[in-house]
Order: C-alpha cells, then structure tokens, then sequence
C-alpha cells in the first residue's frame, strides 16, 4: 500500500532505521515502521490512510513535519527526508529539507541507518552507504560519521550505543567507545527521564549487566548512579578482603533476570546492595562488616528514585521494602530469622514475598564477583 501510495504521488519512499535492523536479524515481529519520503511524509501519509480498508486516523505533528497511523499493532511513523544539525547546548537539531542520504547521514548508528525502498522501480532494493548490513552480520555498534561528532550532537546516542549493545548482544566498536568516555560529561544537557528510558530498556535485556558494565567502563554510569559505583572495589586489611560489591551486584541482576521480567524486581536487585558502601566498616574481631546497610539503603532508594525522578508510588515503595529484606537473604531463605524488624518486613511483604524469594534466591546462588569482572573485561 505505502508504495502504491509513494508511486501515485510520485515521491521516493524507504523504510528506515529499525524495521530494517530487526528484519535482516529476524528479530520477532515488529511494533513501528518508519518510513522516510523524499518529499512530504505527511502527504504520503494521507495517501496511504486513504488506501487502507478502515482509513485510520493520521496523527500530523505539524511542528516536527511527521504523521503517524495505526494500521493493526503497528504504528507507522512518515518523516521527510531531513538534514540535520545542532547546536551545543541542545539535542534538538536545526532541520531542513533533505536528500535520502542526509537523512541516513543524521542517524546514530550504522545499524540503524540501512534502508529499503518501496517503489514499484527498485522495490527492495537496500541502500546502505555506511555498510550497516556487514556490521549487523558481524554484530558491530558503529557510528555513520566521526564518533565524537555523533555524541556530542546528541549524548543520548551513547546511551542508545550502549542499550543496543546489551539488547542485541553487539560490540562498540573501538573508536566508538573511546568517544564515549571523552564525551561523556556532555550527558548533562540530557534529561533525567530520556535516560531512564534507556535504562530500563538495558535493565529488561536478557543480560542487563553488559549494560551496566560498560556504563561503568566509560564512566557514564557514575554520572547517574554514584551510589552503585561507590560500591566497586575490594579493601584488605589484615589480609581479609570483603567481595566486590559491584561485581556482585551485576551478578545478581542477570541472575534474577533469568527468573523474572518484572522490570522492578530487577531494580531491586539492582539496588538491593547499596547501602553497603556507606557502612562498611574494619572490625579487628570480626573483620569486615556492613552493619545497618540494609537500613541505610533503603533509605538511600528513597532518594535515588526522587533525584531520578521515579515515581513515589507503590512500585517504588515495593523497591524500597524489597531493598530492606533483601540484606538478609539467606536468613530469609533458611528461615533462620532472629531479627524482629526483618520478621516484620517479612510479615509486611504480603504478595511480594514471592518476589522477594526470587530475589534471596539471586542473591544467594551468586558464585563469583571476580569472574564477572573479569568476563566483562
Ligand atoms: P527500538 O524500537 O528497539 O527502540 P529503533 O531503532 O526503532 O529501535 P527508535 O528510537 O524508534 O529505535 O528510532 C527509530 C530510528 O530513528 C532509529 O533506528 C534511528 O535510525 C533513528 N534514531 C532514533 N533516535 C536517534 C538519535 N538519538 N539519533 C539519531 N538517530 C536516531
């Protein structure tokens, strides 16, 4: 229909962008089809809306020069093809009119920037001026043009390096990565809720923890969660060691990730340490300690989730709870449990003591901190 529709208004019409991407990988069933013209997206639009059987509503953005219509589950969203560029203050690019390859030109990632056309003359032909298709089938995260100059545009991008790395199992390429860590300080004119975004989409991947080590290879991670990072590392004195709290983290993330796809049981995973880096403590007798991190912790969540602009709602005070009982774990799981606060917490966890089994369960069948550092190395 779209090149039917392309062809009567005689403009050139491609999918773009992530359509393509999941379609050479066979990624499962797609949910949004972007389509560029070379011309007037809202046009083409129209004209495809008026070709369908139930004529669905096309949403114009006049502002930004897109229309979108639902045609089933999918979302079709039709742009014209646009240059782009930026200023150094802001992610939103100045945009004019442009040809095909300005618009694959302004994409983030070569993966990204591969196109298929729809006309009649050429239907299916792929165009791919960065050899996006060949860093697919060698599952390379790379940029169109120079790296620095891709991120420093648009931060964000690094984020999205970094989550499509984790979703699809890709590396970054070399170049690239280096480019992240010398531009990472440009984060800060991203907004907090754009790179939860990311975040979550990392934190619902099959392994969340390559994710979260190269957020933390390249210093981004810092940036947004000092309190996870100020966990890793190992202090001797007296020749005792304590685990590597970060590492150990990760651990228990992939390992819950493996039992659950609940997007805030994996936070409380994430989460489920971090008030042991501000109680750690040397005792000569009993060597390291970490007393009252659960505690501490719970209510370093409270904070994290409002400077992150969470919601304080029932989801964020389960995150919270489960963060508090979570320092017990292998009492929990034995039930050996002394502690009157903790039997509470127990008692209080009414529905979520399911997924605070779960957790226990992640936490205790983790092996070895170290292997994990050193396989994300
Ligand atoms: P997914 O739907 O899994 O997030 P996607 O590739 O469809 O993957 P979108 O965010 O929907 O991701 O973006 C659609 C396309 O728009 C991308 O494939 C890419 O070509 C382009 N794009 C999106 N965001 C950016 C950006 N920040 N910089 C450059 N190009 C981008």
């Amino acid at each position: 229909v779209i090149s039917e529709a392309a062809d009567e208004l005689s403009v050139d019409a491609y999918v773009i962008g992530g359509f393509v991407r999941d379609h050479i990988l066979e990624r499962g069933e797609p949910k949004d089809i972007d389509i560029v013209a070379i011309g007037s997206g809202i046009e083409l639009a129209k004209k495809v809306s008026e070709k369908l059987p139930h004529k669905p509503k096309v949403q114009v953005f006049k502002n930004f020069g897109t229309a979108m219509l639902r045609s089933g589950d999918m979302e079709i969203e039709f742009v014209g093809a646009r240059k782009e560029s930026y200023r150094k203050d802001s992610r939103k690019p100045i945009v004019e009119d442009g040809s095909l390859e300005d618009d694959q030109n302004r994409r983030d990632f070569t993966i990204n920037a591969l196109a298929l056309k729809l006309n009649e003359n050429g239907f299916g032909d792929l165009l791919d001026p960065f050899n996006g298709y060949e860093d697919l089938k060698n599952r390379i995260i790379r940029t169109p043009l120079d790296p620095d100059i891709t991120y420093s545009d648009d931060p964000l991008r690094m984020y999205r390096a970094i989550r499509f790395a984790t979703q699809l199992n890709f590396m970054i390429e070399a170049e690239s990565l280096k480019a992240i860590k010398r531009n990472k300080d440009r984060i800060k004119i991203i907004s907090k809720e754009r790179i939860l975004d990311e975040l979550n989409k990392i934190m619902l991947s099959d392994k969340p923890s390559k994710g979260f080590a190269l957020l933390y290879k390249t210093g981004l991670l810092k940036k947004i969660l000092p309190e996870l990072t100020a966990l890793q590392g190992i202090d001797e004195v007296e020749g005792q060691k304590h685990k590597d709290n970060f590492w150990h983290t990760l651990e228990v993330v992939d390992n819950i990730s493996e039992n659950t796809s609940d997007l805030w049981l994996r936070w409380a995973a994430l989460l489920h340490d971090i008030g042991k880096a501000p109680t750690k403590k040397f005792h000569k007798k009993i060597g390291w300690t970490f007393h009252g991190h659960e505690f501490v912790g719970a209510k370093m969540v409270f904070k994290l989730f409002k400077r992150l602009r969470l919601p304080l709602n029932e989801k964020m005070k389960f995150v919270q709870k489960m963060v508090l009982m979570s320092s017990r774990p292998i009492a929990i799981a034995d039930d050996s449990v002394t502690d009157s606060a903790v039997r509470r917490l127990i008692f209080d966890a009414g529905d979520h003591i399911e997924d605070l089994m779960t957790l226990c369960e992640a936490d205790i069948t983790t092996k070895n901190p170290k292997r994990y550092r050193k396989y994300h190395n």
